[in-house]
């Protein structure tokens, strides 16, 4: 090899990837309202697992057929409609990868989870935004428009934290040329009971959850998907094996089974201390969107000037800039209220000072 027939170190990338954004966000605050995490802390019995001693010389289970088996009871399917994975964007950039080609599109909501045009993109895909509709909904008839080999769908959609109708849901599955990938990442919060159950029989969808948010366990990095066996088998290929580690497995077992009440009445803590802080917002003179989550979207002007006087206080917000339709606005999880209470008054004085 000569010299001069080496790549430069600065060409050694992928020529795309100069653009690709390396994800960060504040991290590090005292209280941290920016993720949509459990602010009531990780679930007991998950918890005490942890403490119990594993062989950790040993690989994990290859596709992790315990929580796979846990899953298929709660829903009522069998394993093999069931895929396990680190995180659920592990289960969306595996889902991507196998279903669109480089080159291909994957069409998705404007605004949506930030991280769908990026693992569209490290994967050579191409990300198609379709702006969501007046009322926040997902515009069926564009999506479908797009012709694109995956629609992904977010409902309750981040970050809006607004729903999507059942209706508009199936009228899409109904029409895709391609896979439809629904996002069901804070369905706990809704009550209702969304895809997962209902995903096999459809022969072209992928319902994906997380045990990040409602679940308390964002730390130890657990999604699961459910769909068509024959769905599962591919996005297993792409998965690769022991991608969920041993420990996570056994907490993400106990918080589904023995857990199951305590995460109940944290999501109703969640869902009432959201309530009760939307109706603050409002009377400080901040909108915040209706929210099916347990976050709410806060458009204002003054964004970024109250994150930043928020941070100096310890208090982590996540602003976003010029969001389609919306304009700058910021997004703040619910919390136990002695903690929105804190946040309320660290607004207050930030509202006054910004006018
Ligand atoms: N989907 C949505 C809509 C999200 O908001 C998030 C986390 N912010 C994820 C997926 C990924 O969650 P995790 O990888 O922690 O399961």
């Amino acid at each position: 090899m000569t010299q001069s027939s080496r790549i430069a170190p600065d060409q050694l990338p992928r020529a795309d990837f100069a653009s690709i954004p390396r994800y960060s966000a504040a991290a590090g605050s005292e209280i941290d309202l920016s993720d949509n995490t459990n602010q009531w802390g990780a679930p007991p019995a998950a918890s005490a697992v942890l403490r119990q001693a594993l062989d950790i010389s040993r690989y994990p289970d290859m596709y992790g057929d315990s929580l796979k088996r846990t899953v298929a009871k709660m829903t009522g399917l069998g394993p093999e409609c069931v895929v396990t994975g680190n995180g659920s964007d592990d289960i969306l950039d595996c889902v991507i990868r196998a279903f669109a080609a480089p080159g291909d599109c994957v069409a998705h909501p404007d605004p949506t989870f930030v991280m769908v045009p990026v693992f569209s993109r490290i994967n050579g895909i191409t990300p198609v935004p379709v702006p969501l509709t007046a009322d926040f909904s997902m515009d069926a008839d564009a999506l479908l428009a797009t012709n694109a080999r995956i629609i992904y769908l977010c409902s309750p959609n981040n970050p809006t934290a607004t729903p999507t109708s059942v209706d508009t849901i199936q009228r899409i599955i109904a029409g895709a040329r391609g896979l439809v990938l629904i996002d069901e990442a804070y369905a706990e919060f809704t009550g209702l009971e969304g895809f997962l159950a209902e995903a096999p029989v459809f022969e072209r969808v992928v319902v994906c959850r997380t045990l990040s948010k409602a679940y308390g366990l964002a730390g130890l990095r657990v999604g699961y998907a459910t769909a068509a066996p024959t769905i599962i088998e591919i996005i297993e290929k792409s998965r690769g094996p022991f991608k969920l580690n041993m420990m996570a497995e056994r907490a993400a077992v106990e918080a589904l089974t023995t857990d199951s009440e305590w995460v109940a009445a944290r999501v109703g803590d969640a869902v009432a201390s959201r309530d009760r802080l939307a109706t603050e917002l409002r009377a400080i003179g901040l909108t915040p969107l209706p929210s099916v989550a347990n976050f709410l979207l806060v458009p204002t002007p003054k964004t970024f000037a109250l994150a930043s006087a928020l941070r100096e206080k310890g208090i982590a917000i996540r602003p976003f800039r010029d969001l389609p339709g919306i304009g700058d606005a910021f997004r703040i999880t619910a919390a136990p209220w002695p903690v929105m209470e804190r946040v309320l008054s660290a607004l207050s004085d930030a509202l006054r000072s910004a006018s």
